[in-house]
């Protein structure tokens, strides 16, 4: 078998990747290695938790409406602290840079970059550049890794049945942004990425009440997401169908386009399993910063298994995991 695009897709076909990348035979020092295939990895350190995480990013344009490969590749790894429950602290940057690449575009993403951390309030504290030869790389490749510190470490496989599902605001904005681009869609109104560190608006409802399960929905959209959190917890998640925000251009250029919004990568949201109790609390936080103000509750945990949208016209159907993402090179 060789590697094709829909191994780097975030769904189905990937997993089936990482059954190879994930073995390791020797991989548990200390008893920490991969089991948990979460947002990021926890060490326990004295009483706190250090999270753990990296990512890399090749998104395809550099820039694009709404953000460029600069802030998606700090918010990319800021947020899947963030899920964490992790405070972020310290990244690193390592750059792979094609020859003949533009001094001024790198300027450009690096300024980028200095915002999404300026606005995280974590450091870029390490890198790495290389350059390839001419047509041996599309432009430039960013990596980032990144720790942070948990009081109350979050993973995403803590559902129990009685929670509501929350969404911290409108699903498909990214994946949509980058593919109506590409496609040269004019909707009147620009589509644009929903990439930013959502960190500070995280903390508050961290505060606020009890998160039981968190994840950001990045490949393959809010559809890969909860089918984890659901399959991981051994849970049913039931949607509202009517409750999902999606903003009205996202919708039509998604329909246009014959992608569900549903299964495109988000990179500035976040889905949560929340007790019914704090749901409210926990709501408020949200919308109380800029990047939450959209955000909704749009389901609930129940026993059994499997993620079901209620229709708008009071049907029902499965919210299947997506082979992978529909848009390539989309983070
Ligand atoms: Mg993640």
């Amino acid at each position: 078998m060789k590697v094709n695009m829909m191994h780097g897709a975030g769904g189905e076909v990937m997993g089936e990747l990482l059954t190879t990348l994930t073995k390791f035979k020797n991989n548990n020092a200390g008893g920490i290695g991969l089991e948990a295939l979460d947002d990021g990895a926890v060490i326990p350190l004295g009483g706190e938790n250090l999270v753990f995480t990296t990512d890399s990013h090749v998104v395809r344009p550099l820039f694009f409406p709404g953000g460029d490969i600069g802030r998606i590749s700090v918010c990319g790894t800021i947020n899947d602290l963030a899920v964490m429950g992790g405070r972020p602290v310290a990244l690193s940057c390592g750059m792979i840079i094609e020859e003949g690449f533009d001094v001024d575009d790198l300027a450009r993403i690096v300024a980028s970059m200095d915002d999404a951390l300026g606005e995280a309030g974590a450091s870029l504290v390490t890198g790495d550049t290389k350059v390839l030869e001419r047509g041996a790389l599309d432009g430039i490749a960013i990596n980032t890794a990144g720790i942070g510190i948990a009081k109350t470490v979050v993973r995403d496989n803590g559902l129990v049945p009685g929670d509501v599902i929350i969404v911290s605001g409108t699903l498909g904005d990214h994946g949509i942004a980058i593919m109506a681009h590409r496609e040269g869609f004019d909707l009147g109104e620009q589509i644009r990425s929903d990439v930013a560190p959502v960190w500070k608006m995280i903390e508050p409802a961290l505060e606020a009440g009890t998160i039981h399960a968190m994840k950001d929905p990045t490949r393959g959209g809010f559809a890969a997401s909860i089918n984890e959190m659901a399959k991981k917890s051994g849970v049913c998640v039931r949607i509202a169908e009517e409750e999902i925000p999606i903003r009205k251009n996202v919708k039509s250029a998604a329909g246009m386009l014959g992608i569900d919004p549903l299964e495109v990568a988000n990179e500035g949201k976040v889905v949560m399993g929340v007790p019914a109790q704090d749901a409210l609390a926990v709501l408020a936080a949200l919308k109380a910063h800029p990047y939450g103000r959209n955000a909704a509750v749009i389901g609930r945990v129940t026993a059994g298994s499997h993620v079901i949208m209620e229709t708008a016209v009071g049907g029902e159907r499965f919210i299947e995991p997506p082979m992978g993402d529909p848009v390539p090179r989309v983070c």
